[in-house]
């Protein structure tokens, strides 16, 4: 099997941090800038950050229309915070327009000002039994789950946090920002699906 190449949206956010996770494994990895480094990926990782500078941005490079394409192509795709935002079909303030790729409802900044912060040990079944920690930075929820889109983790009080759809993954915290890559490699396991 060829090697898979992944790359990671970076524009914005902590791109940096998932690109050294990607590094420790065997695959082949590009930080995407332009329309024209999507050819040829068989994922992309849109990660954490800010999503309304990162649509933004993602506008004055002209990449929204070109990653829609490349997903309906069959391209691999997986939001981190900010990139899920991203990914969702609806946000509960319409703002910023998200690409619309998953069909999901997602509310930002849902756990309040308290609670910026926080990380918990999620079990993750996709994973394996060993509990998953998580880190939520300004963490969003995803409210609804529509069409066949399959949870994959939600916290003690039923707010979803991780979900899949087809070749698409979405995840409220951060798996780069921790030593374990299993999250990375679930995410590799689709790409070869
Ligand atoms: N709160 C940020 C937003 O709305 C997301 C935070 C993050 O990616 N850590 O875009």
């Amino acid at each position: 099997m060829n090697v898979p190449t992944i790359g990671v949206l970076a524009l914005q956010g902590d791109f940096a941090e998932h690109l050294a996770v990607l590094r420790t494994l065997d695959i082949d990895t590009r930080e995407v800038r332009l329309p024209a480094e999507l050819e040829g990926l068989d994922g992309l990782i849109i990660p954490g950050g800010e999503s309304m500078t990162m649509a933004k941005l993602m506008d004055s490079y002209a990449l929204r229309e070109p990653i829609r394409a490349r997903v309906r192509e069959g391209m691999a795709v997986w939001g981190t915070c900010a990139g899920l935002i991203l990914l969702a079909k609806e946000l509960e303030d319409n703002r910023p327009e998200p690409l619309g790729l998953m069909d999901m409802d997602v509310a930002r900044n849902a756990f309040g000002r308290q609670v910026d912060s926080f990380e918990t040990d999620l079990s993750v079944a996709v994973l394996g039994k060993q509990p998953f920690h998580a880190v939520f930075i300004r963490a969003p929820i995803i409210k609804q789950l529509r069409n066949g889109i399959q949870e994959l983790a939600s916290l003690p009080d039923g707010h979803v946090v991780a979900a899949r759809q087809e070749r698409m993954l979405a995840t409220a915290f951060h798996p780069e920002l921790t030593d374990d890559a299993r999250f990375h490699e679930y995410f590799l396991s689709m790409v070869n699906s």
